[in-house]
């Protein structure tokens, strides 16, 4: 029974997968305040054109520099493991494999693209990034990388996940980043904010509109996003592309896969390689997994819509919440985004790939289950992935059914503990779906395209 599955550092990928080339139809290009799709140069202030280029490329293959494959060697090719223990201890006759990424130095997949877009961007001349992060594993993915290219990077961090994670924001000083409470009066956005309401616990959408707001007003400083963008998601096909070699080691295929789902960037770098193969025929069903609290895919509209808080991103079109949709204070930091990759938004809406939203306790009950067996304690946005798996595992223990699930567990979640405490002592809650304030938003919608 084997339980590792593993390549050599000669199997790692030498080219990123590019899904826009096995789309039925092309993605709808983003669109300036006008209506009018913008051109490259409208991103150029924020963007290496080296980055752009990817963000609208429809080459199917696209080659990882030789520099950010050194870097990936650090802990590229991760693990795939097959989960007997849980498989055991559900009763399931499902065969249940993960990808784990927290492998990497900052604990989750985050590092597959800061590494890139921190050599893009030094390649491009840049000495300084302004980011966003909200439950702090991206941008300490992003301050790690950034000592590795010599880049001074600042963070604006989600206030509420900068109160609940304080071990996080040590990391990220560790590797010598400027992070800072979001909102914070430092830039207009977010005073725009803090006016409207002092005590705001920021969100992502906050965030980026600080970090996009410093990147676009200083020459030396660049914007980097952890998720959402075409160009990230086409970087963490890095996670697929090795799954598959990792399965055809053991001679198996997924039925599903899984993958928690905030921006995108996770599921679309897990599900996109096994995409390419649906896209030729192959029967694989891809799942994405959110918060019920926070249910782009599965409650929003496909709209235009902005992608920060403030209005500063050219529009995207995508399931929204509505971009001043502020998320309830989940402890699955990394999934309070009102919006979604467009590319995933895109195949959803064309019914090639699946939603499903999860709540918070249920979630975490996944978790413990899944560290009691398998020994490694997933990030609180894995947990989804993790229900999700669990709940359909259990169903073929009723049908009777041997599926072959696979999910990426995309990181550890030894800095949220205090989120596991909260659940051990009975504190954590599930909010209700927030359908007033999701109308509300929704309202603001910019009404173009
Ligand atoms: C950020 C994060 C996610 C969700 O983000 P995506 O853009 O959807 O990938 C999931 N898991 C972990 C551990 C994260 O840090």
């Amino acid at each position: 029974m084997q339980t590792k599955i593993l390549l050599d550092e000669s199997e790692m990928p030498t080219q990123w997968y590019n899904v826009v080339a096995d789309m039925p139809n092309a993605p709808l290009p983003p669109l300036g305040p006008d209506g009018q799709p913008i051109g490259p140069d409208a991103l150029s202030a924020i963007f290496p054109m080296s980055l752009i280029e990817q963000e609208v490329s429809d080459q199917r293959w696209i080659t990882i520099p030789e520099p950010v494959r050194e870097v990936y060697q650090l802990w590229r090719p991760s693990p795939l493991y097959r989960a007997h223990q849980l498989e055991a201890a559900l009763g399931t006759p499902a065969k249940i494999y993960y990808k784990y990424e927290g492998v990497s130095p900052a604990g989750s997949h985050k590092p597959n693209t800061a590494v890139a877009q921190a050599y893009y961007n030094r390649e491009a001349g840049i000495r300084r990034l302004a980011t966003e992060t909200g439950a702090g594993q991206w941008g300490s993915s992003l301050a790690m990388v950034g000592q590795k290219f010599g880049i001074e990077v600042r963070v604006y961090m989600v206030k509420v996940s900068y109160e609940q994670k304080p071990f996080r924001r040590s990391m990220m000083q560790t590797w010598g980043a400027e992070v800072l409470p979001s909102p914070t009066d430092r830039t207009e956005s977010g005073r725009q904010i803090l006016a409207k309401d002092p005590d705001s616990p920021g969100s992502l959408g906050i965030a980026i509109s600080e970090a996009v707001e410093e990147a676009a007003s200083r020459d030396d400083t660049n914007y980097a996003l952890g998720s959402v963008l075409n160009h990230v998601l086409l970087h963490q096909t890095v996670i697929g592309l090795e799954a598959k070699k990792q399965f055809e080691k053991v001679g198996d295929y997924p039925d599903m896969v899984f993958a928690p789902c905030g921006g995108g960037s996770n599921f679309g770098g897990a599900a996109f390689p096994f995409f390419a193969d649906k896209a030729a025929g192959k029967a694989v069903r891809l799942v994405a997994v959110e918060p019920a609290s926070c249910p782009t895919l599965t409650r929003g509209h496909y709209a235009y819509d902005f992608g920060d808080s403030v209005g500063l991103t050219p529009l995207m079109k995508m399931y929204t919440l509505g971009h001043d949709f502020v998320p309830p204070g989940i402890h699955a930091g990394g999934l309070r985004y009102h919006g979604d990759s467009a590319l995933v938004s895109q195949l959803y809406n064309e019914g090639l790939i699946e939603a499903v939203a999860v709540p918070q306790l249920a979630t975490f009950e996944a978790g413990v289950q899944f560290a009691r067996a398998e020994g490694i304690i997933p990030a609180p946005e894995s947990n989804h992935a993790i229900r999700a798996v669990i709940d359909e595992a259990n169903r073929c223990r009723e049908s009777g059914e041997a599926k072959t699930l696979f999910f990426n567990l995309s990181g550890h979640g030894h800095f949220d503990m205090g989120s596991y405490d909260k659940y051990f002592s009975g504190e954590l809650e599930d909010f209700e779906y927030p359908a007033e304030a999701i109308d509300q938003a929704l309202h603001h919608l910019p009404g173009v395209g």
